[in-house]
């Protein structure tokens, strides 16, 4: 699954939630499904049935299925023990979200068939079977799909919905003539039905877990294509399946590529990548039919950002990265989740990075890495691997450390290994547990074998403790030979306890120029670096998922050379000093000292995080006296790299420029830089008669930078522009940038639009948080959504409140209203989002004491900075 989506990386989490549950007993396994559903797509209701073969382990008198918010009509047990079927007696309990089927007597060991009938409804969310009403040009359409991952097949029929009950899967499905209908596997028959509809068979699935069964039927059309044998589908709704051609052409590629790296040819006999229009959030890994948020999979080449192609290469590398690891070979329990996640993530990069080298994504990744080390920091994190008691816990833990975290170990573990022995290993496990289950250990195992070398201790230390080290480098020169120290400590913020994790941490050091050292840092160690010189510039390689902290002196020696460092060694560099500066190991003048020599240079990579950095001081600076000070540095900084890469596209640059372009822009427009402002101004007006005079690659900085800035009548423009997008992907560019209205009486009119029906419940909800951080209006969000809660409540399913509550709270930038927020949400919002609301909490603290000590500092800097270059310009 995909749990990131377009402007906000929070929009689009699924995430759902109930209380508890256990886990099915096991006496019992599922061997074939046969299942037919009749949706009613006026009533929004369905009717299904099923023929479950299952074999009774244990004797037992209670067969135990998972089933929700079904109504169970008719079950009868069938088997060549007995003469006649058996009627059992249903106890359905909502809690557990079983339906126990208890029989007059004990059933022996052996084979029998489970006949049921059953009635639902069809939900408005993306859970279960789900149905998306739509417009396409003026006429108004439904489409149904499913969503199962993680713990909701049980919504459309009953069954042993844990991942290590696997098994083959037949599905009918009652359809109209002229919709497409889609599953795992390909048509088998079609029978026209008396009432002018049709009963569609598919082919059985081979064995797999019950999340993973996709049906979606509409008025759809494809392009198809073929690798490896393998026929592919890009599906989409009828008039967009043109848009469909790059995310064709990319799977025949990504197909290719994995076939050859998993050592196991993709086993279905197709392969379907499906369009949803409308609110379902990410992307989901059904095997053999991949649905995605539409904006995730259609490129308007016409329309469509070069930040939208990059993303929907990723998101649908990911996805299909599932089809093996995830699909073919299955976590045993939620607690492994990472092993489908981290591992999707993690090859994503690696094969888009294969076929777009100048993405520099192997680089920019550190991004990502940044970002599951900043929550991994917290008090409130907790280890990748980790006890899921039950099912429905599984909905919560799809966050940065199973996905990012994730992914940047197993990067460390090949790096340490080597790319080819871990492929082999890789292999080796997918040989291995083919069509079955797998845990971490397994993989360990299979890695261990292919190395020969046991693995397990340094796996096992980064995803069985929470947090990571911070390595501090001394270097001491000593009878002429330069001794370097290193000491290894868990790297925190505001942690006044001790912790006593240690880690096994891949470490490469080098000299300019000279050949790379590696070793293993287990505990804390010396290693003479160079027997006969000191004062040697020395780099250090961070590829792994760590801090390097620098003495003092080596950090001088560092920065004097830190224009000759490599893209990534500059990158983990900047990284590095900024997470010092925000814990206050390092002066925050560390890190603007870097940012000059590095800021000349038109880098993506480099420009990522000096943006990201610029970003979270600007937020502290909100109310700050100092702020406008910091926008005239941020401009001094920004404004010669915009120079030097203009406005507007020059052939042969490469796709990263216009990516770079676009942030820098829009960052000048948060800075007030008056002639940007303009400038996007000038723009956005000529769009609104010529919209081909502007690029698309600047579509979401301009209309960003507008929406800022808006008086009613821009408002409206965007808004209007907002209601007449035909796609998703359009949509939310105008929706993002209505958000961000600074004007108060524009922000209340934005806020409205979560009541409305204009975008699906859940976008439209999370809306009132674009207005709380874009729009920089927190207080004016807390009050509308404290009028508002029943609606606001009714509208968000699940989890959706608690990641709601948790971002709501870290919008207000550590201000103390943020933590009054807090904490009246832990009075009055149900239990189960509480974890959420504590991390809320922890970030606004964070912040809170980052505002403390970095503001200060960073205006004191910059006073000195304005004042030296008015001196130059004297
Ligand atoms: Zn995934």
């Amino acid at each position: 699954m995909i749990k990131r989506f377009l402007f906000f990386a929070f929009l689009f989490l699924m995430v759902r939630f109930s209380f508890a549950e256990g886990r099915l007993p096991h006496t019992t396994v599922p061997l074939h499904y046969a299942i037919t559903i009749f949706p009613d797509l006026k009533n929004l209701t369905f009717e299904g049935k099923e023929n479950v073969v299952f074999r009774v382990l244990t004797p037992t008198q209670t067969v135990v299925l998972n089933s929700l918010d079904l109504n169970i009509t008719q079950a009868e047990l069938s088997s060549p023990l007995f003469p006649k079927p058996l009627q059992p007696q249903i106890k359905i309990n909502k809690e557990t979200e079983t339906a126990a089927f208890v029989f007059p007597k004990k059933l022996q060991k052996g084979t029998y068939q489970l006949e049921l009938a059953w009635n639902g409804k069809i939900s408005i969310n993306p859970r279960g079977l789900f149905y998306v009403k739509y417009t396409s040009g003026k006429t108004q359409k439904i489409l149904l799909s499913t969503q199962f991952e993680s713990v909701d097949a049980r919504r459309m029929f009953p069954c042993w919905d844990e991942p290590a009950y696997k098994a083959t899967f037949q599905l009918s499905a009652k359809v109209p003539k002229n919709f497409l209908a889609v599953s795992n596997m390909p048509v088998e028959s079609k029978q026209d039905l008396p009432d002018g509809q049709v009963l569609v068979r598919f082919e059985p699935t081979p064995k797999m877990s019950s999340y993973l069964l996709v049906f979606t039927e509409g008025d759809l059309k494809y392009l198809s294509g073929e690798s490896d044998g393998v026929k592919i589908r890009v599906i989409a709704p009828a008039g967009e399946e043109q848009n469909g051609a790059f995310a064709l052409a990319w799977a025949e590629k990504v197909l290719h590529y994995y076939d050859w790296y998993y050592g196991v040819k993709y086993p279905l006999p197709k392969l379907d990548l499906i369009a949803i229009p409308g609110g379902f959030g990410g992307a989901m890994e059904n095997w053999g039919g991949i649905t995605f948020n539409e904006a995730l999979l259609l490129y308007d080449p016409q329309k469509s950002s070069e930040e939208t192609k990059e993303r929907i290469a990723l998101v649908e590398a990911h996805e299909m990265a599932h089809q093996w690891t995830g699909d073919l070979v299955t976590m045993k329990w939620w607690d492994d989740l990472w092993l489908n996640e981290g591992f999707a993530d993690w090859m994503m990069t690696k094969v888009t990075n294969h076929f777009f080298p100048k993405w520099h994504l192997l680089v920019r990744v550190a991004e990502d890495d940044n970002s599951a080390m900043t929550t991994d920091a917290l008090a409130t994190t907790h280890p990748i691997e980790r006890p899921v008691p039950y099912g429905r816990l599984a909905d919560s833990i799809f966050d940065e450390i199973t996905y990012e975290k994730g992914a940047a170990v197993i990067r460390m573990i090949e790096s340490y290994l080597g790319e080819n022995t871990f492929r082999k290993g890789i292999d080796l496990y997918m040989h291995r547990y083919q069509y079955s289950n797998a845990t971490s250990m397994d993989l360990w195992k299979a890695l261990s074998d292919e190395s020969h070398e046991n693995i397990a201790p340094l796996a096992l230390g980064w995803i069985r403790q929470p947090g990571f080290p911070v390595v501090k480098v001394e270097s001491r020169c000593i009878h002429g030979k330069e001794i370097l120290s290193f000491t290894q400590t868990p790297f925190t913020y505001m942690r006044e306890r001790k912790l006593n994790y240690r880690w096994e941490i891949p470490i490469t050091v080098e000299t300019l120029g000279g050949k790379p050292k590696h070793f293993l840092l287990t505990s804390n160690q010396k290693i003479t670096f160079n027997k006969n010189a000191c004062n040697l510039p020395i780099v250090f390689l961070n590829q792994g998922y760590y801090r390097i902290e620098y003495s003092p002196e080596l950090f001088q020696k560092v920065l004097a050379v830190v224009n000759q460092l490599s893209p990534s060694q500059k990158v983990h560099l900047l990284y590095d000093t900024w997470a010092l500066a925000e814990q206050g190991s390092y002066p925050v003048s560390s890190y603007l000292d870097l940012v000059q020599p590095l800021s000349h240079m038109a880098n993506l990579a480099v420009w990522a995080q000096i943006l990201q950095a610029f970003q979270n001081l600007d937020v502290l600076e909100i109310g700050e006296p100092g702020r406008k000070k910091f926008h005239l540095y941020e401009q001094k900084i920004l404004k010669p790299i915009l120079t030097q890469i203009g406005w507007d596209e020059k052939p042969r640059e490469g796709p990263t420029v216009a990516i770079l372009r676009a942030n820098v822009i829009e960052t000048l427009g948060m800075a007030d830089d008056k002639a940007v402002v303009e400038e996007a101004f000038k723009r956005f007006n000529a769009f609104l008669s010529h919209p081909d005079s502007l690029s698309p690659n600047l579509r979401p900085a301009v209309f960003r930078i507008v929406g800022r800035y808006a008086d009613q009548k821009t408002f409206d423009e965007l808004h209007k522009l907002g209601l007449q997008a035909q796609t998703t992907e359009q949509k939310y560019l105008y929706y993002n940038a209505l958000y961000s209205a600074l004007d108060p009486k524009l922000a209340a009119e934005a806020l409205q639009i979560s009541l409305s029906n204009e975008l699906d419940p859940v976008s439209a909800v999370y809306g009132i948080l674009g207005v709380a951080f874009s729009g920089e209006h927190p207080n004016l969000a807390w009050d509308f959504v404290q009028k508002h809660i029943k609606v606001l409540q009714a509208r968000l399913p699940g989890m959706q409140l608690g990641f709601f509550l948790q971002n709501l709270i870290a919008s207000f930038h550590g201000d103390p209203k943020g933590k009054a927020v807090g904490e009246y949400a832990l009075k009055h919002f149900p239990k189960v989002v509480e974890p959420l609301i504590a991390k809320g909490l922890a970030i606004n603290q964070l912040q809170a004491y980052l505002k403390a000590h970095m503001v200060p500092q960073v205006d004191a800097w910059v006073a000195k900075f304005l004042q030296s270059q008015k001196a130059a310009a004297n």
